[in-house]
């Protein structure tokens, strides 16, 4: 008999945020990919299938140390998405994708400088450009985690853009943030060089931030 399968509603919930990600235009095709953390490792989206023919049964079982259960093989990425569990402990989903403005702004190894306020998304001020290296590979993680130091998104050269959060769905919708930060910095380019806000202003942002969208009922629940 088939072991019953563990986490169904998550697995549910991978699916949905591939098929969101693909319809909101933040990515296309079979590239980019999503996980969440779970107890002993992750749940993460299977190698090179469409993400409209998933079922829950594929989305594989990655354990910490790499190893993966089950006849299906998981994305070519699950190192960088290991290696973000591993390394920061707020981070509950991991998505990463192939969003036209981010990997324009990629392909020109350029990161996103404080030229909007909303920088500070990302936890800091700018997000930073990833050096290339292959997809798929060590070398490409460990770039990764260099720019993603103090930061939870960053672009990957010549590739695309990843970002994490506590839900699936705040790392989806941190992914289009930094895609909707490298459209309007690609459109305001075009018609100049943009003011970048200098370090005052992004230190009075990064504070602001910090209580930034905690309704007082909120947290009431939260107990703060
Ligand atoms: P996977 O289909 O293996 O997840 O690869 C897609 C991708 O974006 C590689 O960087
Ligand atoms: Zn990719």
């Amino acid at each position: 008999m088939a072991a019953r399968l563990t986490n169904v509603n998550l697995r549910k919930a991978i699916i949905e945020t591939c098929l969101e990600m693909n319809a909101s235009g933040l990515n296309q095709g079979t590239s980019g990919n999503v996980s969440a953390r779970v107890r002993g490792g992750m749940l993460i989206t299977p190698s090179g299938i469409p993400y409209g023919d998933l079922a829950p049964d594929q989305i594989v079982f990655v354990r910490d140390d790499g190893r993966a259960d089950g006849p299906w093989r998981p994305s070519s990425e699950w190192r960088m998405h290991r290696d973000i569990y591993t390394g920061r402990a707020k981070a509950g989903a991991v998505v990463h994708v192939h969003s036209t403005m981010a990997t324009a702004l990629s392909c020109l190894r350029r990161g996103i400088p404080p030229f909007h306020y909303m920088v500070a998304v990302a936890g800091g001020t700018d997000v930073r450009c990833a050096d290339y290296k292959l997809f798929g590979t060590q070398a490409l993680s460990d770039a990764m985690l260099k720019a993603l130091e103090d930061r939870s998104a960053c672009l990957l050269a010549n590739h695309g853009q990843i970002a994490f959060a506590p839900t699936l769905g705040k790392a989806l919708w941190l992914a289009g943030e930094i895609e909707t930060l490298a459209a309007q910095l690609v459109a305001a380019s075009q018609i100049g060089d943009p003011v970048i806000l200098d370090d005052d202003a992004m230190a009075e942002v990064l504070a602001a931030f910090k209580d930034y969208g905690k309704q007082p009922s909120a947290k009431q629940k939260a107990g703060a």
